[in-house]
């Protein structure tokens, strides 16, 4: 598992050695309480952060137009087609990519300036 993944979190791409005080999860995309498996085409990797915010959610509120969205799924979606990485800050390209960055709150402060910082060293 962590090993497809590239040891990287599926969702905003932190490399587990970047936060090596903080372990990756391997988490349900569809959470057991909605019926998902331990298969591991239900399980992805994903850091503490990003594990910690979509919880259970498999949906989230399009910021833009209000609708009902479901969250990126790394087992059935392409990460560059939802998303891109400009400087440290992860820009949505899809109605798909801008939810799920809201509902993990990818952009979060804390985790622009961890990427700041890694993007100075060449690290990102
Ligand atoms: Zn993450």
């Amino acid at each position: 598992m962590r090993h497809r993944a590239g040891n990287r979190c599926e969702y905003c791409l932190l490399k587990q050695e970047h936060v090596p005080f903080a372990t990756f999860h391997i988490e349900h995309i569809i959470a057991r309480k909605h019926g998902g498996g331990d298969d591991p085409s239900n399980l992805a990797l994903a850091c503490d952060r990003c594990n910690a915010h979509k919880g259970p959610n498999l949906v989230g509120i399009d910021p833009e137009t209000r609708e009902i969205v479901p969250l990126f799924n790394p087992r059935d979606h392409i990460w560059e087609e939802h998303f891109h990485l400009s400087e440290a800050t992860i820009i949505g390209l899809t109605a798909i990519g801008c939810t799920t960055i809201r509902v993990l709150n990818m952009n979060e402060e804390r985790r622009v300036r961890l990427r700041t910082m890694l993007k100075r060293y060449g690290q990102l």
